[in-house]
């Protein structure tokens, strides 16, 4: 029904409006005041003004009247009205009254005040729409991004107030298996018998959510977390009457809680739909949330069992070796004959035994290693060395062994007399394990051991071994063990390098080995910034190659320089970086990535901080020519007169000529 305010002194008129539409909704009125209670409360749909009324301003009454939805009609009489009237009017007739022009106006206006109305409130569904499309892309963004539970929580419960405007919500997620926690974000503060009604709500909701609940939630064991807006009111039990939506969060059928918003205002169709959207986009992330957490406490276990076992192993491996050697002993007093004649059955049986010993130690000394390699407690006595001596050794140490099948080991040491930066120990630990190999794994035919100098680029290698290789640069000696055995299969050649790898062939197994030689190998290569790898055929024979870094040339100068001050590290002492010019950021960078850089001093400081260099084993030092040799000088007066005080100090600098980084090294002490 059309409701009319008529602002008129005149009952004639009113009559008429009465007439022509037939109507009692109209409220005559001529009191200023009034007239916008009228328009607040009761929502006229047109208002018609009589132009000839006396006691109303009609300017300003009408600019007010113009801000309210309706149609505003006036009758023009004998009074002039000027443009400020007729300007916020919509529609205006003449008097007297044409009844049927009144009717045809006020129903034509009134039909478009109503499709206007309808388009004005499409229009704002359509915005609502929008800004509740927004939040859920905004909020899918977010949720994308996160793999933290309590965050994603907190994305969701957002996005939801954002697109929703909720008074309360609960929501009810395990931290941890066994950690129940309700989250209750409120716009005002909750009483303390709605907490515990909250509470109890969602016990039951979660209980008759899950046919067979894995856990037993307790109002004790339930974690309340509030976040209150305000602090001015308190809401009671009456905002349970509020209307609500619940959704579980679940992705298939895993259940990772629930929440539910209550609202004073009720929740349409279309609210509930983003509702569910919302809840349901927290599922899929909250569950890689889980996969991480599971994840990286089972790395975190894994990690603990590993040192555990490298402990183990080592704890075990020493607490041998000490009893072992005493039988080794006590064998070697019997068969030298001191402890008393021996038949020739005895001297067989105490050799056999001694053969056993002498393996069971190798065992024991291959584990204690790995164990130590991989606990990163090795330690290496890096120095600028020959590997030639070295290899000579090897070879005179296996001779007889290869001898005994008929073998023999021949040297061809390359022409070029280059030194290395290495641990003499452990380079004849590798070359006893290729060399033993070799004469392990052939029946006829020489071993080989070559050496020559050789640049990264033009190594050849399985693309197996790529990992290991691509990362080399510059020049390297190479050392090559070859035999012409029984060799190794195309898809064993990465396999023979892992950890209690032996390939499966009789002759493997029957000459026994604990599959632990070449990863040692390849691990202290690592130590030495080279590599390890192979080439065979089978039943041709294996080529075992490895490769060290050039000392004196210049493209492995970081590399030897990152090997000083691994074992600066390994020896406990400072490594110190002395500014002169600039500050070399390769040398920086090396020492921060080795957790090293405890100082870095400023040239003359250095010389002049009293005991300083008490505690340095290796000094690298950046800058140009002159500053460096002339400091290098002092540094090595100030050594030389306090030998007793300073000990061993390497001294490493680099400088500058022409822009040109040129960089040496020498040693002093
Ligand atoms: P093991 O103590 O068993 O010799 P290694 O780690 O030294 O342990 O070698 C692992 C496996 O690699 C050997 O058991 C063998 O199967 C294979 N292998 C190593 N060297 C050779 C070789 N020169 N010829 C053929 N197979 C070899």
């Amino acid at each position: 029904m059309t409701k009319f305010l008529l602002i008129s002194e005149d009952s004639g008129k009113e009559e008429v409006v009465r007439e022509v539409f037939s109507t009692d909704e109209v409220i005559p009125c001529v009191d200023e005041t009034m007239i916008f209670d009228i328009l607040k409360v009761e929502e006229p749909d047109i208002v018609i003004i009589d132009g000839d009324i006396e006691v109303l301003d009609l300017k300003p009454l009408c600019r007010k009247i113009k801000q309210f939805p309706v149609v505003i009609l006036l009758i023009l009489g004998k009074k002039e009205h000027n443009k400020d009237v007729t300007h916020n009017i919509n529609l205006f007739i003449k008097a007297p009254i044409d009844k049927k022009l009144l009717a045809a106006t006020v129903d034509s206006s009134l039909r478009t005040r109503q499709t206007l109305l309808k388009m004005t409130k499409s229009n704002q569904e359509l915005a609502a729409s929008l800004y509740q499309l927004n939040v859920l892309y905004n909020t899918s963004s977010q949720l994308a991004g996160s793999l933290d539970k309590d965050k994603l929580i907190k994305i969701m419960i957002e996005g939801i107030e954002k697109s929703l405007n909720f008074e309360l919500s609960c929501t009810l997620i395990f931290r941890s298996e066994r950690e129940p926690v309700l989250i209750v974000n409120s716009l005002y503060k909750v009483s303390d018998r709605l907490l515990e009604a909250l509470k109890l709500r969602a016990i039951l909701s979660y209980k008759s959510l899950l046919s067979d609940p894995p856990f037993d939630i307790k109002i004790g064991n339930l974690k309340i977390e509030k976040n209150i807006k305000h602090n001015i009111r308190e809401y009671d039990f009456s905002i349970l009457r509020f209307d609500n939506l619940f959704a579980p969060i679940m992705l298939n059928d895993e259940f990772f809680g629930f929440t539910e918003i209550y609202r004073e205002a009720p929740f349409s169709t279309e609210d509930a739909t983003v509702f569910q959207t919302l809840v349901r986009q927290v599922a899929i992330p909250l569950q890689s949330a889980s996969f991480t957490q599971e994840l990286k406490a089972t790395n975190r276990k894994l990690q603990k069992l590993e040192r555990l076992k490298s402990e183990f192993i080592s704890i075990v491996s020493h607490e041998l070796r000490t009893p072992l050697t005493a039988i080794k002993n006590a064998m070697d007093i019997i068969l030298s004959g001191k402890a008393g004649e021996m038949t020739e059955n005895i001297e067989k049986f105490v050799s056999m035994g001694k053969r056993n010993a002498i393996r069971l130690s190798g065992i024991i000394n291959d584990l204690l290693d790995i164990s130590k390699i991989e606990a990163g407690k090795m330690d290496f006595k890096f120095e600028l060395m020959h590997v030639e001596p070295v290899i000579e050794y090897v070879k005179n140490n296996l001779t007889e062994v290869a001898k005994e099948k008929g073998l023999d080991i021949v040297f061809t040491p390359s022409e070029e007399n280059v030194e290395v930066y290495a641990d003499s120990n452990r380079l004849e630990q590798v070359l006893t394990n290729l060399v033993s190999n070799a004469i392990k794994f052939t029946t006829e035919g020489n071993i080989e051991i070559t050496t020559k100098v050789v640049n990264a680029r033009e190594l050849q290698y399985d693309h197996c071994f790529e990992e290991d290789i691509k990362k080399l640069q510059g020049n390297y000696l190479q050392v090559c063990v070859e035999d012409h055995g029984i060799g190794i299969e195309r898809k064993d050649l990465n396999h023979v390098f892992d950890k209690f790898a032996q390939i499966e062939n009789s002759l493997s197994r029957k000459v026994g080995g604990t599959g632990l030689g070449l990863p040692i190998a390849r691990q202290l290569m690592e130590a030495h910034n080279g590599a390890i790898w192979c080439d065979s055929e089978i039943n041709k024979g294996s080529k075992f190659y490895f490769v060290i870094p050039i000392a004196n040339d210049k493209s492995n100068f970081t590399m030897i320089r990152k090997q000083l001050v691994q074992q600066a590290r390994s020896n406990g002492s400072t490594v110190a970086v002395i500014k002169i010019k600039s500050t070399n950021e390769t040398i920086e960078k090396l020492l921060r990535e080795n957790n090293l850089l405890n100082k870095t001093y400023m040239a003359n400081s250095m010389i002049e901080k009293e005991g300083l260099m008490t505690t340095l084993s290796l000094i690298l030092m950046d800058g140009d020519k002159p500053s460096a040799e002339f400091l290098h000088k002092k540094i090595d007066s100030v050594i030389e007169q306090n030998k007793d005080l300073y000990g061993k100090c390497d001294i490493m600098y680099s400088y500058e000529i022409e822009g040109d980084t040129h960089e040496k090294d020498s040693y002093s002490g």
